[in-house]
């Protein structure tokens, strides 16, 4: 299984920012969404950077509250993981859980083309579990 066949079912749709914009308005943009992270493109509306929910907690950690003034340029990663539509799941997998992130955007020729939490992941491991288990029960009830 191939992360293009859980973006056929998901959508296409990557919510993206463009700087500057503070931590506040990124905070309304994930809230507006329903989202946990942001993808920031530059300019030309490429991939640079990636700023999540836990991003901006650590940093009214360190600032107390007027870390929300800050410029989301300071707070997010520009080492961005991706992943591509032919990428089977479990390489997706186990790029989310060596780098310990939750989000990996899908590039295609260097354009983004899709975005993946590891929810999206989870829920099709279970489907294609639950699937595996009634082909096994039909094929045992058929014999
Ligand atoms: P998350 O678990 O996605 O909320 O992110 C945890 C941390 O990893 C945050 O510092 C994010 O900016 C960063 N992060 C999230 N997704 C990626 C990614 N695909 N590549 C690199 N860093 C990421």
């Amino acid at each position: 299984m191939t992360i293009s066949s859980i973006l056929s079912s998901k959508g296409h749709d990557v919510f993206t920012i463009s700087l500057p914009q503070t931590l506040l308005e990124v905070c309304s943009t994930l809230r507006k969404h329903r989202i946990g992270a942001i993808v920031i493109v530059d300019g030309k509306g490429k991939l640079a950077g990636i700023l999540s929910e836990r991003d901006i907690v650590r940093r009214i950690a360190e600032h107390g509250p007027d870390a929300l003034q800050a410029d989301a340029s300071d707070c997010m990663t520009s080492n961005v993981t991706t992943c591509s539509p032919e990428d089977n799941i479990q390489t997706a997998m186990a790029r989310m859980s060596e780098g310990r992130f939750r989000h990996i955007p899908v590039l295609e020729d260097d354009k983004l083309v899709g975005m993946i939490s590891i929810g999206d992941l989870v829920k099709r491991r279970i489907a294609d579990a639950e699937r595996e288990a009634e082909d096994l029960k039909n094929y045992l009830y058929a014999s």
